[in-house]
């Protein structure tokens, strides 16, 4: 009797084991699986304020930096293999000043890329940014954060798309002269004229419309009036926190039934909502601030960005404001896929502009996105599309749509 229940309890034992050993098994071949994948994919990152580092003396992007979230040796560890370097001024600074600001940051990507030809490509359209890729390359692209900096002029518009402006937010943080932003009192309803104008000659440029940062009016106006699809380059859903700087499901689908993809921000503020309740009576939200960082450090974003980092770890250590997990980006992929398809959204960091979640404390942890949609059962295309694949289409419609305008003039 004895020996039968010792054979039975080994037997319910190796079955225990086995099970054990098999899906361990299994997590392995997920987690290499993702790993093949994700390093041989175009993984395309449409936000990132690296630019602002440029100018600081402490900054290499040649080298591993101890601080911010990307660098040339970060990027190859990551397997982020194109970047869209943001331009950015603070949206209070408009006309002479803002163009000059804005093309001085245009030169110093251009100098970078130069200088680091061997890792970098610059790239102006999705089949360069292809070939890039195929020759182990970084593609290295050029967005503008806010329409303020065209200085209200529409040939500084096709100079930037000269230069290689390949998007521009139609605002930043407060209301240019033509469009209103999502963060700043209403004052055009939406896109004026000369707004709706600027974005039929970003149509005309080959330059994708970004909203991002806009007002829901302006964006609704954007849709409308732009013949390419639209893009938000760094925006989570408010359905899940509810930010202003989010898009809620309505305009998610309406940027989808045209075409567009909404790239997820990692920013904490705008990935959960007990971090945007806690810090809207920290510090009065996101933009309350950065003004007031800004009384420290002036235009100075590495210092902003500095700054914001150890206020916002002081704070969390503290107690003050809650723990937010990398997860979170990934309930917001989920979110946008569950609502309108995988063919409509990417990644949009905001990497060196913006506070990361614990876990994606720089680009090196990128591969976990993918592993983490693979283990949600993703499939290996819906993966590289998001990773990269969709905003390298809406490129390619832009340009088409650019072509098809000139050829009809
Ligand atoms: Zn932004």
């Amino acid at each position: 009797m004895r020996r039968i229940r010792t054979i039975v309890l080994c037997a319910v034992y190796c079955l225990i084991a086995t099970a054990i050993l098999n899906r361990a098994a299994r997590a392995d071949e997920i987690s290499e699986h993702a790993h093949k994948l994700h390093f041989s994919s175009i993984v395309l990152d449409t936000h990132d304020d690296t630019t602002q580092r440029f100018f600081s003396k402490d900054y290499d992007i040649g080298k591993q930096n101890p601080d911010g979230h990307v660098d040339i040796p970060r990027m190859r560890e990551g397997g982020m293999n194109a970047i869209f370097f943001s331009i950015w001024i603070d949206g209070r600074i408009m006309g002479a000043p803002a163009v000059q600001k804005a093309l001085d940051q245009i030169d110093a990507v251009h100098e970078n890329v130069i200088k680091y030809s061997k890792d970098f490509a610059f790239c102006r359209t999705a089949e360069e940014v292809r070939r890039a890729h195929a020759q182990g390359k970084i593609a290295a692209l050029i967005g503008v954060e806010g329409g303020h900096m065209i200085g209200n002029d529409m040939r500084v518009l096709r100079m930037f798309g000269d230069l290689g402006v390949r998007y521009m937010t139609l605002t930043h943080f407060y209301n240019d002269e033509w469009a209103d932003s999502s963060t700043a009192k209403p004052e055009h309803n939406g896109l004026t004229d000369f707004g709706k104008d600027i974005v039929r000659e970003m149509n005309r440029q080959g330059i994708m419309v970004d909203i991002s940062h806009v007002s829901d009016k302006t964006f609704y106006d954007a849709l409308e009036t732009s013949k390419a699809p639209l893009i938000a380059s760094h925006s989570s859903c408010r359905a899940l926190c509810n930010h202003v700087r989010d898009m809620s499901d309505d305009m998610i689908k309406a940027l989808a039934a045209k075409g567009g993809v909404i790239q997820i921000n990692y920013e904490r503020s705008f990935i959960d909502q007990a971090y945007k309740d806690a810090q809207d009576k920290f510090s009065g939200g996101v933009v309350a601030l950065i003004d007031q960082l800004k009384k420290e450090c002036g235009d100075n974003e590495e210092c902003l960005n500095k700054k914001m980092t150890e206020m916002t770890d002081k704070a969390t250590a503290e107690g003050k404001l809650p723990h937010v997990s990398w997860e979170r980006i990934i309930d917001h992929i989920d979110h946008a896929v569950k609502l309108v398809g995988a063919d409509h959204v990417g990644l949009g960091s905001d990497f060196d502009g913006a506070s990361m979640p614990e876990g994606m404390d720089d680009c090196t942890h990128l591969p976990r996105i993918t592993e983490a949609l693979m283990r949600k059962g993703y499939s290996d295309d819906d993966i590289r599309k998001i990773l990269g694949g969709n905003l390298l289409r809406v490129m390619e419609q832009t340009e088409r749509v650019s072509r098809e305008i000139e050829a009809a003039r």
